[in-house]
């Protein structure tokens, strides 16, 4: 077995532990691997036993990858900050975007989306710890930018993407993700005709904790792939 088959195997049943301490079905939390920084090849071996779902942060380097395994059956969710000239590729190329943050990335999204493909499906990223350093719309903005968003044609407004600030304790992790919950609560009383069904939330340091309060999506990285090594990438964003 590969190293990242194992970890694929140990990942998925950590995933099932948690669900079922949550009382949840393991099938209602996604894993999506992170894939920044990691060659093509490392994601050919993820594919190979069984990931299908990846996220990527960096445009430049994540179309480089797409166009590398065209031959997969792969679901590519943008995950990283969008420069507003940049929103075209990502409409054109993804499945899923996580971080918009305010409606003019939104409205470009579904503009740009080519005609014949799926609506795009959105995550409204969310500053939960209100960070001032943090992309991500305030919990405050929300009704009134998930309002907007929906009424956009191309886009499929799906829910909420959050990264809390760092805690090493278990027990405190769980609330900003049970703010989480609470905000796509909200919005889907706010907002009935819309497939408000995920949170994407939850890393390779508090990944249980996000289950516990109703992650639908975890976004792993360093837990699949091992940590990363940033000296050689030049990045494109
Ligand atoms: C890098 C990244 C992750 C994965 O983080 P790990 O700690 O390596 O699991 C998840 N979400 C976002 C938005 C990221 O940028």
């Amino acid at each position: 077995m590969t190293q990242i088959t194992d970890r694929l195997e140990k990942l998925h049943s950590q995933i099932k532990a948690a669900a079922e301490t949550a009382n949840r079905q393991p099938q209602t939390v996604q894993l999506l691997a992170v894939s920044k920084t990691r060659e093509a090849d490392e994601l050919r071996q993820a594919w190979s036993a069984g990931q299908r779902a990846f996220g990527e942060n960096y445009l430049q380097e994540a179309l480089d990858k797409i166009e590398a395994l065209q031959d997969l059956d792969i679901g590519w969710h943008f995950i990283g900050p969008i420069q507003s000239n940049k929103t075209r590729p990502i409409a054109e190329n993804f499945d899923w975007v996580h971080s918009v943050d305010r409606f003019k990335i939104a409205q470009r999204l579904s503009d740009q989306r080519p005609a014949g493909m799926a609506p795009l499906n959105i995550c409204l990223q969310v500053n939960i710890s209100e960070e001032t350093s943090k992309s991500g719309a305030l919990p405050a903005d929300l009704p009134a930018l998930a309002a907007e968003v929906a009424a956009l044609k191309n886009i499929s407004l799906r829910g909420l993407m959050a990264i809390p600030a760092s805690n090493d304790d278990p027990q405190l992790q769980r609330r900003p993700f049970a703010q989480m919950q609470a905000l796509l609560q909200t919005l889907q009383q706010q907002l009935p005709d819309q497939p408000l069904d995920t949170l994407s939330m939850g890393m390779s340091a508090d990944m249980e904790a996000a289950i516990l309060e109703g992650a639908t999506i975890v976004r792993i990285g360093t837990a699949l792939f091992g940590p990363r090594d940033y000296s050689n990438h030049s990045s494109n964003h």
